[in-house]
């Protein structure tokens, strides 16, 4: 399967390395007044340019050089500076990360373990600020072709956040990642008693020109949600309407494939929906896979070749 084209232009992040917190590529900015600790991260995922631009976008609006929050701290992170680093058109799945995959390594057993990984070492620095965040908006996109998505976490404060925010029109309660803790999930945000809340947006597919659009426009509605910025400066800097309606799906089920042979019965694309009980809809050699239940939804169905073991598909049911 052949990759879709590379529509957006990774910026030039250099001008970002250097900063006060002490940590390359990553800017605090103090407004000297109490208030939440706010934090946006682009390039958990080096391939992923949306995040990229959007902070680019931000810090040229003078949000951070010269305006500062109106409240409490903003964090501005690019994560995998040294996956990016090595973002090639020609080769743009290659990027994704260096040695593993950042979003994967929040649990404590593992950020402070003996493992050692240029994700790891950059996880060990980002963590102070990660932990200090009351407010988190990761910043992701899809491999393939899909409406934008939030990934609201396990729990329903993150879906109640999202609609919050008010967009996109799709937000995912999901069961995480069995080969490791997210960022998202990390601490107080997988904590239902916690005030502290997170969230992680895909934007769209990878290198698709609309998925700056929605990274920028969630970004602006976040900043204005947690009293970053006022209303006016949002007002005069959001692109996008806000959906018409928001729909939960609760993800239960990870399809994994068994085969190189694992293959979907009929084309699919992300958040389609299956509507009956027992649909046969992907097979991997003698074993055929059927929804368990009316108005399945395909969460993230992925295209390319299957191994054993990879997660093809997640299935949801709508809320
Ligand atoms: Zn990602």
């Amino acid at each position: 399967m052949s990759s879709p084209p590379v529509i957006l232009t990774p910026p030039d992040i250099s001008p970002y390395r250097h900063s006060n917190s002490g940590v390359d590529f990553v800017h605090v900015f103090d407004s000297g007044l109490p208030g939440p600790t706010v934090m946006v991260q682009a390039l958990t995922h080096g391939n992923e340019l949306c995040g990229a631009i959007a902070l680019d976008w931000l810090l040229q609006q003078g949000m951070g050089r010269s305006v500062q929050p109106l409240m409490g701290k903003l964090i501005l992170s690019f994560a995998n500076v040294e996956a990016y680093a090595r973002f090639d058109a020609a080769n743009p799945n290659a990027s994704r990360c260096v040695d593993e995959d950042l979003n994967r390594v929040w649990a404590d057993e593992v950020l402070f373990g003996p493992g050692d990984s240029l994700e790891l070492r950059r996880a060990r620095q980002l963590q102070p600020f990660v932990d200090a965040a009351d407010f988190l908006f990761d910043i992701h996109s899809m491999q393939d072709a899909c409406r934008p998505l939030m990934v609201c976490g396990l729990l329903d404060k993150g879906a109640a956040f999202a609609r919050q925010l008010g967009m996109p029109g799709d937000l995912l309660i999901d069961t995480g990642h069995p080969s490791g803790l997210r960022m998202r999930d990390r601490g107080g945000f997988g904590d239902p008693s916690s005030h502290k809340n997170a969230l992680l947006i895909e934007c769209g597919q990878h290198w698709e020109a609309a998925a700056a659009d929605v990274a920028i426009d969630g970004m602006v509605r976040f900043l204005k949600l947690t009293g970053m910025v006022d209303t006016a400066w949002a007002q005069d800097r959001l692109r996008l309407a806000l959906p018409a309606q928001q729909n939960i799906v609760r993800v239960d089920e990870a399809v994994t494939a068994r085969s190189s042979d694992f293959h979907f019965l009929f084309p699919v694309r992300g958040l389609d929906v299956i509507p009956t009980a027992g649909t046969a809809f992907a097979q991997d050699g003698e074993h055929v896979f059927k929804t368990r239940y009316d108005n399945a939804v395909l969460v993230m169905p992925s295209t390319q070749h299957g191994k054993p073991g990879n997660t093809m598909v997640r299935l949801g049911r709508l809320d």
